[in-house]
């Protein structure tokens, strides 16, 4: 038995189905999980939901005797010093995708030869590890979707693993003080397992049959709400997917809310899969086609502040100010509203979404982007879109543009995604910034 191993925590915060603290806890006589908090990564407005993440984690584990380390600093430094500390022989991580998070797992990698500490990397982020897959004709990844969903769908799955009933911390390990807020999360989303696998129990017995119906209701909030927990990794992908084709009885080609919403989950794992073999995904074009974006400052300020003069755009854009999270119909409208009707290049949008987004990463949000933008996996990229269509279709009352955007709320139904054919326009709303018609 290995004396001690470091479990370093990253967007793997969870006690349930987590393979490299599960391996941890069987294999070794000590185990010290550990969260460093690293100053030079921006956490913008998700640093609440994590610091509720970290307690709640903290939380769990000292319900099973152990106890969640805290340090400050550069991950590789903080984690070879404890390791020095406790005599620790192993590293585990749940290895993940982005460019930061590889040059780190090199880094450790490289740091731990050199002190003689083993590492290993673990599963966990995504349902199918994004280096499973590999197209029949060749490459490194699924280029595109529908072939991906058939293998997906196909391949075996590890088996949903179980909490740790004890976690044996090495004494005279100093806990640490987990990071600071900055500012609560917003009171949609609490932050941590508990909450999140809450949300995903209720979504799963109350909601989910509805979803082929529902997720395109963009006022009836009848998504499931998990990617912030997906995001920081308090639900397990893996045990979502596992619990949804129970209650749904998904198998390929049934249809119902729970095989649409499996089907989600895996354009989650498509995109990570892409960004292992492009990770370049949130800076360049995955496929490049020429296009000339406009520099236009003042229009992507006033899509940014929700001030374009289209209430479907502004509805979407003030959501995600407001609440750190906006629905995928929304996200599709105003996406496409920037690149192709202001013509603003999608980095910015991509850019100001991820600082904003509660449930912002590198592959979903640059890989929804580029798909969005027609520079990425989309093999239709220059489908037409019509925004104001698109308004009627999905909200067809206007009840989520009156939500988000309350100087609209006396515009007459019929009227309320064109407020600019009242002959009087509205008061403090300003006129579209391009031509609707
Ligand atoms: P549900 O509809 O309940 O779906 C369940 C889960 O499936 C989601 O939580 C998510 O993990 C996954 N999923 C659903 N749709 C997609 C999709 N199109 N691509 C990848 N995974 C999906 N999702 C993120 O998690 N992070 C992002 O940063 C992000 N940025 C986006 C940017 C743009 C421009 C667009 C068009 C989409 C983006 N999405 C992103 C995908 C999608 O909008 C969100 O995952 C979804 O709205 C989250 O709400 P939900 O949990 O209620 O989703």
């Amino acid at each position: 038995m290995t004396d001690t191993v470091i479990v370093l925590f990253s967007r793997d915060l969870r006690v349930h189905d987590h393979p490299a603290l599960a391996a941890a806890c069987e294999h070794a006589r000590h185990v010290v999980p550990l969260f460093v908090a690293d100053p030079s990564v921006p956490g913008g407005d998700r640093r609440g939901f994590l610091a509720e993440c970290l307690a709640d984690l903290r939380e769990s584990l000292r319900e099973r005797g152990g106890e969640l380390i805290v340090r400050r600093g550069d991950p590789i430094a903080e984690t070879m010093r404890l390791a020095r500390e406790t005599g620790a022989r192993a590293v585990h991580v749940s290895m993940d995708v982005s460019t930061l998070a590889r040059r780190r797992q090199r880094r450790l990698a490289e740091e731990c030869e050199r002190a003689r500490t083993a590492f290993h990397m673990f599963p966990g982020l995504t349902i199918v590890p994004p280096d499973a897959l590999r197209p029949s004709g060749g490459g490194d990844h699924y280029r595109v979707f529908t072939p991906y969903w058939r293998a997906w769908a196909r391949q075996l799955r590890r088996e949903v693993l179980k909490a740790p009933g004890v976690v044996r911390v090495p004494d005279g390990v100093w806990a640490g003080r987990p990071p600071e807020p900055g500012r609560a999360s917003h009171e949609l989303f609490r932050g941590g397992e508990t909450v999140g696998r809450r949300r995903m129990r209720q979504w799963l017995k109350h909601c989910v049959d509805d979803y082929a119906d529902g997720h395109d209701d963009m006022a009836g909030n009848r998504t499931s709400r998990l990617s912030p927990y997906l995001r920081f990794g308090c639900v397990s992908p893996l045990e979502l997917e596992a619990l949804a084709r129970e209650v749904g009885g998904v198998g390929e080609g049934e249809g119902g809310g729970a095989e649409e919403f499996v089907r989600q989950l895996c354009w989650r794992d498509f995109f990570y899969q892409v960004t292992r073999a492009f990770p370049r995904i949130n800076r360049d074009d995955y496929r490049p086609r020429g296009h000339e974006w406009r520099d236009d400052d003042h229009a992507a300020q006033a899509w940014k502040e929700g001030m374009t003069g289209v209430p479907i755009v502004d509805a979407g854009m003030r959501q995600l100010l407001s609440e750190g999270w906006m629905h995928n119909r929304a996200r599709m409208i105003v996406g496409s509203f920037l690149v192709r009707r202001l013509g603003v290049d999608w980095r910015v949008g991509a850019d100001h979404f991820f600082d904003l987004l509660l449930d912002g990463d590198v592959a979903n949000n640059y890989g929804n982007w580029q798909w969005v933008a027609g520079t990425g996996n989309d093999t239709r990229p220059n489908r037409p879109v019509n925004h104001i269509r698109q308004a009627k279709r999905y909200d067809p009352e206007g009840e989520y543009v009156r939500r988000h955007v309350p100087e609209l709320g006396t515009v007459p139904t019929r009227m309320i995604h064109e407020p600019w054919r009242l002959p009087s326009g509205v008061p403090g709303y300003p006129a579209p910034l391009v031509a609707m018609d």
